[in-house]
């Protein structure tokens, strides 16, 4: 009856599910595998890879230009690959910490439009 070898209810893992990156720079590409599998870093995964390129190479890959939100008076801060969670975060810690949240984009390298998420301290 049971067969140990063969489970239909476990999708078998298929490697094409993960999603390819591109780095120009360093003529590669990788899929994010690991990043689902060993970090379960789930539908983070592209930003967590984007995030480790950058600490070690210095630059983002291909189609990724995270949103970094870094807090003026303590070590927070964030990077996330849309305005609206980066923006979500600032106002967060703004609003908890009282603290001022800088926000930027990082692909905008020449002009800067670093925007300041203020706490409402009145
Ligand atoms: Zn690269
Ligand atoms: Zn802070």
């Amino acid at each position: 009856m049971s067969d140990p070898d063969r489970d239909p209810g476990l999708p078998p893992g298929d490697p094409e599910d993960a999603p390819l990156v591109t780095c120009s720079r360093c003529d590669r590409e990788w899929d994010l595998e690991y990043e689902l599998e060993e970090l379960h870093a789930g539908n983070r995964a592209l930003e967590q890879f984007a995030l480790d390129h950058q600490r070690h190479t210095g630059h983002y890959p291909d189609d990724t230009s995270p949103w970094l939100a870094t807090c003026r008076h303590c070590p927070a801060g964030e990077a996330f690959l849309a305005e609206r969670p980066a923006r979500r975060w600032a106002q967060t810690h703004a609003r908890h910490t009282h603290h001022d949240v800088t926000l930027e984009h990082a692909s905008t390298d020449e002009d800067e439009e670093d925007a300041v998420i203020e706490s409402d301290a009145e």
